[in-house]
């Protein structure tokens, strides 16, 4: 790497954040706000991404033979120095590259979100898909703690938040978090019956029942129940298709699966299928039964409904935006009726 050496106010501060994750000074990136280092945007994207550097304090990756996917815990580096404090977060893949890069995606989304001032009635702007402003919403609302009550928080309480090196890539990404979110809600308020069976799909060594909820773009709900039926592991997603959807479902069970078992972040005090909340207290044979017929949800355009849905605000740190990446949270939905409809 090259690049100059940052100024000796980031270097404090960021070794403070990192602990004994630091890495040599040389390899740092500058804090955001800070103009003391002009680097390429790979450079800076190789530190934004490089455990010790930057956000990322450390990064490890296994694979799991029970879900068949690789497993990455990232930890983010704390930064109680600049208003929030460390988290961890959890990302699988198809191959090891899959799961670091969601894993550190998860802890970049979350430091960005970790930096904005809560402080109401502070006001954050919001903007459209295609960029053009659309008002504000409370900065309280699109702030996130990196903790609570000395637990970490995760991915299942950052609904309508994401980070991608493409900004519509991180647009699509939370506006489909919050349409998921508001299908659970909606089942939540409608009863199970309005859940759809697609019937048992294997996921590793897993048997898990898969749905899907009704909403204005595809999703899909995944479900794992032990021995007596009782749930415990879920996992939802929206998406533009149903095949993404239930992809993206699979993996959320198989995450909320492996801290139900201890398998990652043993002891952490999660609650397992929190993401369902007093849903998770149904069992699973009390979920309505394949009948065979078609269930398959048919959205209609869902790739606008994705676009139009939803404000979006900016929550790009500069160490972020140097590096080429994005964090954005869906926050106010759009004054569009026909959308919200359903
Ligand atoms: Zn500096």
């Amino acid at each position: 790497m090259s690049g100059a050496i940052i100024c000796d106010r980031c270097h404090k501060l960021r070794r403070a954040s990192l602990g004994e994750a630091a890495g040599p000074r040389a390899q740092m990136l500058a804090l955001p706000g800070c103009g003391c280092q002009h680097l390429s945007p790979h450079d800076a994207c190789l530190r934004l991404l490089a455990p010790g550097c930057g956000p990322l304090a450390e990064v490890s990756a296994r694979y799991s033979e029970e879900t068949g996917f690789w497993v990455a815990v990232a930890k983010g580096a704390d930064v109680r120095v600049l208003g929030a404090v460390a988290d961890v977060a959890l990302g699988l893949g198809a191959d090891v590259g899959e799961a670091v890069a969601r894993a550190s995606g998860e802890v970049l989304e979350r430091y960005g979100a970790a930096l904005v001032p809560p402080d109401s009635p502070t006001r954050i702007p919001l903007a459209r898909w295609d960029g053009s402003p659309c008002g504000d919403g409370p900065a309280a609302d699109a702030w996130l703690p990196y903790h609570r009550h000395g637990m970490p928080v995760l991915p299942v309480r950052s609904s309508g938040l994401a980070f991608d090196f493409r900004r519509t890539d991180a647009l699509r990404a939370a506006s489909c978090e919050k349409m998921e979110r508001q299908a659970i809600d909606a089942l939540l308020h409608n009863g199970l019956g309005f859940a759809r069976p697609l019937g048992s799909i294997p996921l590793g060594r897993l048997a898990v029942r898969a749905f899907t909820l009704p909403a204005p773009v595809p999703v899909a709900l995944a479900l794992l129940a032990g021995p007596s039926g009782a749930i415990m592991a879920a996992g939802a997603a929206a998406a533009a298709n149903e095949a993404d959807a239930l992809a993206e479902a699979g993996r959320e069970v198989a995450i909320d699966w492996l801290l139900a078992a201890g398998a990652v972040l043993p002891g952490s005090g999660v609650i397992p299928a929190a993401l369902l909340g007093p849903l998770a207290g149904t069992r699973l044979p009390e979920w309505p039964r394949s009948t065979g017929a078609d269930a398959r949800s048919k959205p209609i355009n869902a790739a606008r409904v994705i676009r139009n849905s939803f404000g979006f605000a900016d929550l790009t740190p500069a160490d972020i935006a140097i590096a080429g990446g994005f964090v954005t949270r869906a926050m106010a939905t759009m004054a569009d009726p026909c959308l919200m409809r359903w």
